[in-house]
């Protein structure tokens, strides 16, 4: 069930979003230009439509939140905190140049939808391994479209899990979780590469090279991993390609990795999940 919350008491929490992020990334005195546009098409966006109310203090842009409330927030899952964006939203960082844009839902209808989606697949996941990410992570935005210099993303992990695409989760999952447990990246892809695994790593946009579960997944060791659990968990593809050894390598690493956080990823868990049968009650029976 998804539970709408109240704000009462957590205006100030709700509006953290910017504030934290923003902070992070660029610290106070850095320029940021940051607007909401009621509705915008991206072909509009112009960084001059950002040149009023630019905050210029930790004090101003509190208040710019006030004003703006942008979000609505959800329970779901057990986190307390899935923002949904009531504006559309541009935010221009200035340091860095890169540009995000994020735009809102056209109706309830569209968000409870989503709401639903991100329930089914946080729920793919086994109560302790849902502990451990929920250390890190304690807010997810949805939004319906998300764009970062001009390229549209399903999701994104920068200090919080943004998804336009819900099934996304299980891909940032993988970034939250070596986060926290502060794996090695090196050491999985040594185990099929060897030394030399940085030639296997490339930026490809053609198709899914040999070894990997997706293009995207060759950009980096980082990405192969978060791939290769969102294609165990939510894609299942990776069964496609019984010839392909190393996908098959990997997928069976990740499986034994995933055992080795919390044991309820075992051979049950497998096969139920193959049969559809895994989400929030099966949990509770458990
Ligand atoms: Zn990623």
């Amino acid at each position: 069930m998804l539970e709408k919350l109240e704000l009462r008491n957590s205006v100030k929490k709700s509006f953290s979003f910017p504030v934290k992020f923003l902070i992070k990334k660029i610290g106070y005195r850095v320029l940021l230009s940051l607007i909401l546009l009621n509705s915008c098409k991206e072909s509009n966006l112009e960084a001059d439509n950002l040149s009023n109310n630019i905050p210029e203090s930790k004090d101003d842009i509190g208040f710019f939140e006030k004003k703006t409330n942008p979000f609505d927030k959800y329970f779901v899952g057990e986190i307390a905190n899935v923002k949904v964006f009531k504006d559309t939203l541009f935010l221009s960082y200035n340091e860095y140049k890169d540009t995000y844009f994020y735009s809102k839902y056209s109706n309830d209808l569209e968000v409870s939808e989503s709401l639903e989606k991100l329930e089914k697949v946080i729920y793919l996941f086994p109560p302790k391994f849902r502990q451990i990410f929920h250390k890190k992570l304690d807010t997810i935005f949805m939004v319906k479209k998300m764009v970062k210099n001009g390229k549209e993303l399903d999701g994104l992990y920068e200090d919080y899990v943004f998804l336009s695409d819900m099934k996304a989760f299980a891909h940032e999952v993988s970034h939250v979780i070596d986060d926290v447990l502060d794996k090695d990246d090196f050491e999985w892809a040594i185990s099929f590469y060897g030394n030399n695994y940085r030639e296997y790593y490339k930026k490809n946009n053609y198709g899914r090279p040999l070894g990997f579960s997706s293009a995207y997944a060759q950009r980096s060791v980082k990405e192969d991993k978060a791939e290769t659990l969102y294609d165990l968990i939510v894609l299942h593809e990776w069964k496609m390609h019984p010839k392909d050894r190393v996908l098959q390598a990997k997928i069976k690493k990740m499986k034994e990795e995933l055992f080795q956080i919390d044991n309820s990823f075992n051979e049950q868990y497998w096969k139920d999940l193959e049969a559809g049968k895994i989400n929030k009650q099966y949990w509770e029976n458990k």
